[in-house]
């Protein structure tokens, strides 16, 4: 079982090694990354968003019915992303066929007005890139609040969590990563 992410042209270039490394450590799998070639439809002109399903809806198409891709997908975009119901995401998986996206968007001081930093960036990006893998791979939500799977409704509390998954969560990764 692998993990393989696809980088949208609008995230900066150079936090792709960084965060393709430290995804791979955080989940403890091989992980590699290449410029996504998809384009990205469900744009909502009113909203300025992109629809997070419609996005999922063309992944699942290109990568797992086409290609017959086994890895877990995530796609990175910049795009500000939303699905019906909900203002906004931070991102979204689709479990059954292991389809992802997270977006940098409201991951980025700037979107609060504050001072643009690489390091929160990065941060962010790999709680909820990794929170949105975990999903692909059959794990749900948990209660535990500085745990990856802990469901975020603001930005503070997706920076209370901790880079890693409680050990409840950890071993079910484990038992899905060896069960194939
Ligand atoms: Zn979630
Ligand atoms: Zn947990």
């Amino acid at each position: 079982m692998g993990i393989l992410i696809f980088w949208d042209e609008d995230v900066p270039e150079g936090l792709q090694q960084p965060f393709v490394r430290m995804v791979s450590h955080t989940l403890d799998m091989p992980a590699s990354a290449q410029p996504n070639g998809m384009m990205l439809r469900g744009f909502d002109r009113s909203r300025n968003q992109n629809d997070a399903s419609r996005i999922l809806g063309d992944m699942q198409d290109i990568y797992t019915r086409r290609a017959g891709c086994e890895e877990a997908v995530l796609l990175v975009t910049g795009k500000d992303l939303y699905i019906r119901g909900r203002d906004f995401v931070f991102g979204l998986a689709r479990p059954g066929v292991k389809v992802s996206v997270v977006s940098t968007a409201r991951l980025d001081n700037r979107w609060y007005g504050r001072q643009q930093s690489d390091e929160d960036l990065m941060d962010r990006l790999v709680k909820e890139g990794c929170h949105e893998l975990c999903h692909c791979m059959g794990l749900d939500h948990c209660e535990n609040p500085e745990c990856i799977m802990y469901y975020p409704q603001t930005l503070d509390e997706l920076d209370r969590k901790k880079k890693t998954l409680c050990p409840e969560c950890r071993q079910y990764l484990n038992l899905y990563r060896f069960s194939d």
